[in-house]
């Protein structure tokens, strides 16, 4: 991906059959859908691609045991179809994962086993399978720091995990190939609107502050917590569409949960399940469920959450850590349907919801991060007939996304030495990530290395406040920019990044 590329062709004079507001998984996975078609497509992005919710999610891609237990067989056995899919359109990216469900009587043992068989049932792929009712002592062996006291058992499924910000960088990857025009740091700022039809949008570079007009035949709203904002470019009184729910997750040393076996704990104070997970060499605990009223691009995580998830942990695991053991604490907004009121935001539907404005404007919200194929899938259908284009089905179902292909750089990077090592030894992040990331995923500051291309910040946020010097230099050499430019970098990294830590 080559962000002047991309730019020089969104500014060309071309109309665009697609214009898609939103580069997180629901927008990359429309421009995929609409580009493998052979519609011309062209997707703005604001921020990094998955600067939002997409890549503060816990991870899953399931189809929730929750959703079944309220009954929304639909979601939970569509949901399953994608991680069927997933699992085989990106083993690379999209891997399974073993999970219990600690029990504390025969009944729950019952109760949660019955559960899972139906989930299993529902999905009939390889991941699913293998589930088992498990004996106390068998529990401990498999996931010794529970506390044993008041343990009776566990029930044992497979669901799958992957890292939704590279997940999302890939997808933006793949419609690249597909020649989409794909494009961070560039916002919609007003919408285009010709006799009443929505025909485009006014378009700003954030670097430059440049403004200029992208012209499509039909325009996808898939901004996320910011849809009804971007609704209300075309008619400033239309109702809201979203409720806001934040959820914070914690990441702890490997160490609290020894073993290959992800932990779901069945039920919190709210009614929810938490869950306790290995994730890329740490372990994500999450989430919370607090309706918020502010749609934040960067919402920060409430001490309360942080407290609320350590107290759960304390009610199923021998040795919990305190606060000064989190490595980095970060929350996320779900962006929620809101098809009936008075709903707790836990209650609300996990569904996606398609609305065609009487302009055309084609708004999706809602779903969930499993599903963003068949939601895109959904939205270029209804697009399509929206912008009178010629019907062509979706290419997806089958389609693989591909992994990075690191031979297309220089031997600098490939030959290993200096490069290949990590910049700091409780990261990850080489030279070479640095560098492949500016000049093939389109990175353009500190944070979205640190962040997105590579996961420090969250798996690490002082290791990554550490790190960013040298990742600083770096960029900044590979996109030739002076000194000034490094230091506001880092100013900036700095004070996001200690939003992360927990006192
Ligand atoms: C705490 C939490 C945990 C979750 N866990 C899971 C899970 O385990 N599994 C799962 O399947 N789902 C999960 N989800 C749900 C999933 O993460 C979301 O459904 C999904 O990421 C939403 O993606 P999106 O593209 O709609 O929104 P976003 O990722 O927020 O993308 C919208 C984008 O639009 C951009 N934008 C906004 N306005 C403009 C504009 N004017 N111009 C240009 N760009 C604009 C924003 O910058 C943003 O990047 C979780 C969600 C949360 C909050």
């Amino acid at each position: 991906m080559d962000r002047q590329q991309a730019l020089a062709a969104l500014t060309g004079r071309t109309t665009w059959d697609l214009l898609i507001i939103g580069g997180g998984a629901t927008g990359l996975g429309c421009a995929l859908d609409a580009a493998s078609r052979g519609y011309r497509t062209a997707l703005i992005e604001q921020s990094d691609f998955a600067k939002g919710t997409s890549s503060r999610s816990t991870k899953l891609i399931h189809g929730g045991l929750r959703y079944l237990e309220q009954g929304n067989w639909r979601l939970v056995r569509d949901a399953l179809r994608e991680r069927r899919r997933l699992l085989i359109n990106a083993p690379h990216l999209v891997r399974p994962r073993t999970f219990l469900i600690p029990c504390r009587s025969l009944w729950e043992r019952a109760y949660y086993g019955t559960g899972v068989l139906a989930y299993d049932g529902l999905a009939r792929d390889r991941a699913a399978g293998g589930t088992r009712v498990l004996g106390r002592d068998a529990t401990l062996q498999r996931v010794p720091s529970l506390r044993a006291r008041d343990l009776r058992g566990s029930v044992v499924y497979h669901d799958a995990q992957f890292d939704d910000a590279r997940l999302a960088v890939r997808l933006a990857a793949a419609a690249w190939e597909q020649r989409a025009a794909v494009v961070n740091y560039v916002r919609a700022e007003r919408l285009l609107i010709e006799g009443g039809t929505v025909r485009g949008a006014v378009a700003r570079d954030v670097e430059t502050d440049r403004e200029w007009t992208i012209r499509a035949k039909a325009v996808v709203n898939a901004s996320g917590i910011f849809a009804d904002r971007v609704r209300s470019l075309e008619s400033p009184s239309a109702p809201g569409r979203l409720a806001y729910s934040q959820g914070t997750h914690i990441v702890l040393d490997a160490a609290f949960l020894p073993g290959e076996s992800a932990v779901l704990i069945p039920r919190t104070r709210d009614g929810r399940v938490l869950f306790v997970i290995p994730w890329l060499g740490s372990v994500l605990v999450g989430t919370t469920d607090e309706p918020t009223d502010r749609p934040e691009l960067e919402p920060r995580p409430a001490s309360a959450e942080i407290d609320f998830l350590l107290d759960h942990m304390r009610l199923y695991f021998q040795e919990v850590p305190d606060r000064s053991a989190i490595r980095s604490a970060f929350a996320g907004i779900r962006p929620l349907f809101r098809s009936a009121s008075g709903l707790a935001t836990s209650r609300l539907a996990r569904d996606h919801h398609i609305e065609v404005s009487s302009g055309g404007l084609v708004t999706i919200i809602g779903g969930k991060w499993t599903t963003y194929r068949q939601m895109a899938e959904e939205t270029i259908d209804r697009a399509a007939r929206v912008g009178d284009l010629p019907p062509i089905p979706c290419r997806t179902r089958a389609m693989p996304i591909p992994d990075r292909d690191r031979s297309v750089v220089d031997s600098r990077i490939t030959e290993g030495g200096a490069w290949a090592r990590p910049i700091h030894d409780r990261l990850a992040c080489t030279r070479a990530d640095v560098a492949w990331a500016a000049r093939c995923e389109m990175a353009r500051t500190v944070e979205d290395i640190l962040s997105r291309r590579t996961r420090s910040l969250i798996l690490d946020a002082r290791a990554a406040m550490e790190a960013a010097p040298e990742v600083a230099a770096v960029l900044a050499d590979e996109l030739g920019r002076d000194a000034s430019w490094r230091d506001a970098q880092l100013d900036a990294f700095r004070e996001l990044a200690a939003g992360y830590l927990v006192d």
